[in-house]
């Protein structure tokens, strides 16, 4: 049987889903359609005069759900170049005018401090709360799931919100629909099962354990950039004319009967029509919504037009000083929107990963929900951390228009019936539709090829 899978979308799902087709189906054909004239998506890494500025993400993190990508990082030989982060002992959420240490580990002293700053009356459903905090397990690591195995879901709601609200800016309320959307994927996820499929080698088990000891996150020396780029290469070199990747070239529609994907492309004057037996659409929710309708599906096109996307601004800032007030020692911090701060929040790069810059400089990654001037952010930025700020060696501001999906209720059945709508037409959705860690998203890349492998 012949395999010709056509992917949109030439970001870390289509290059995973590659990845995963060939170690599957060694006999497939691939194409990868991209728009843009790189290979990445939203993974940017750029060196600028000695500063890693990551405009996307910028670590990758530990813990559950890794193997896959584990598996891919032996295959490339990335584990070579593996940075950890250095655990910092807080992060930090902007409260009431100022900076709150939260330890790793959400403790009673930390929660009792937000219940006293809100004023309510929940201190005793909080003391009640403690054993089950000092004999419960984390068996997850999610901050929202383990609260609420302690404190039940009231009070999860009150009291993660200023963590949560800060990088969605929704509420809780949708955001833990979100979640358990996500676990609704991650729940196939069986360790042991998939060392079965996928092995990686004794080197590289020594090397992660040894570099990435007491790390809770990782990039690579170049930065996360490489991960994508270094894929490329491997396909390219290993599969030769199985695996192509058309730059510059956008998918428009799907021709349903005959199974083609038509593509413009920027240097072809004509239409291309490339054919498919499984079509992978990684595109965003946004995007998706158009190619269905162009492909008369207006039902499916209208349910992702109905998905709403958050857009977020990216600022790296870079100092060749140190600007961070001495007793700030964190991964960064989140705002509450409801404190009314045009920032969401400040990742302090250049202290998770001081190997990656100058000695004694500063590089901070800035998030905002809209773009304003660079002095707005500085200012702010200012006030939250209560020291001057001097002016920086350089900015890099990107804007992710409609970057992240964000579920609401209700969302996860209708995604559910676009899924098994379009899987009978031989079409799969990617894992950008669901607003994945880097981890997990090459991990649903697996488990929908390894299901058409089924
Ligand atoms: C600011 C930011 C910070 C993040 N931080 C982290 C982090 O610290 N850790 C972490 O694990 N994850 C993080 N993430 C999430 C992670 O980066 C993404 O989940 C992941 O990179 C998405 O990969 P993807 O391939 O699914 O999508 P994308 O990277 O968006 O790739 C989709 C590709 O499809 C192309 N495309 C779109 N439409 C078409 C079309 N019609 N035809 C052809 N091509 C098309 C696009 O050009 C793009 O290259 C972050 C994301 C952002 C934006």
């Amino acid at each position: 049987m012949s395999h010709k899978f056509v992917i949109v979308g030439a970001g870390l799902s289509g290059l995973s889903n590659a990845f995963f087709i060939k170690h599957f189906f060694p006999k497939a054909q691939i194409t990868l359609v991209e728009q843009s004239n790189r290979v990445g998506g939203m993974i940017i890494s750029n060196n600028r005069n000695g500063f890693i500025c990551e405009e996307g993400p910028r670590s990758i993190r530990m813990g559950k759900y890794n193997r896959p990508l584990y598996h891919i990082l032996n295959k490339i030989g990335l584990y070579k170049e593996f940075v950890p982060s250095i655990q910092q002992p807080y992060s930090y959420i902007y409260w009431n005018g100022k900076l709150n240490a939260v330890p790793l580990q959400m403790n009673l002293e930390t929660i009792s401090q937000f219940v006293q700053d809100n004023g309510s009356g929940d201190v005793f459903k909080l003391i009640k709360a403690y054993p089950k905090m000092l004999f419960k397990k984390l068996d997850t690591d999610n901050l929202g799931d383990y609260l609420e195995l302690v404190l039940g879901r009231d009070l999860t709601e009150k009291y993660a919100e200023s963590v949560f609200y800060g990088i969605y800016g929704e509420s809780v309320y949708n955001l833990s629909k979100a979640l358990c959307y996500q676990k609704s994927h991650m729940k196939g996820y069986d360790e042991q099962q998939i060392s079965k499929d996928l092995s990686f080698d004794k080197d590289f088990e020594q090397a992660r354990d040894q570099k990435l000891k007491g790390a809770n996150s990782y990039r690579f020396k170049e930065g996360v950039e490489s991960l994508p780029k270094r894929m490329h290469a491997y396909l390219q070199e290993t599969y030769e004319s199985d695996y192509k990747v058309k730059l510059n070239s956008k998918a428009k529609c799907i021709d349903l009967s005959r199974k083609e994907l038509v593509v413009e492309s920027r240097e072809e004057q004509e239409e291309q029509r490339l054919n498919y037996d499984y079509l992978i659409l990684n595109a965003p929710t946004h995007q998706l919504s158009q190619i269905m309708i162009n492909s008369n599906l207006n039902k499916v096109g209208e349910m992702f037009r109905g998905v709403k996307c958050n857009t977020l601004v990216t600022r790296n800032i870079c100092w060749d000083q140190k600007i961070l007030p001495k007793e700030f020692k964190g991964f960064g911090y989140l705002i509450n929107p409801k404190q009314q701060q045009v920032i969401l929040g400040m990742v302090a790069d250049s202290l998770s990963f001081p190997s990656q810059y100058p000695e004694n400089a500063t590089n901070l990654s800035v998030m905002s929900i809209y773009d304003v001037n660079d002095h707005v952010i500085l200012s702010e930025l200012s006030k939250h951390l209560g020291v001057k700020i001097p002016d920086p060696k350089e900015i890099v501001t990107k804007s992710w228009s409609k970057a992240f999906t964000q579920f609401s209720p209700g969302h996860q059945e209708e995604m559910k019936k676009i899924e098994s709508e379009l899987n009978a037409k031989s079409i799969i959705i990617g894992a950008n539709n669901y607003t994945l860690a880097i981890p997990e998203l090459v991990y649903l890349s697996y488990s929908k090829v390894k299901q058409l492998y089924l």
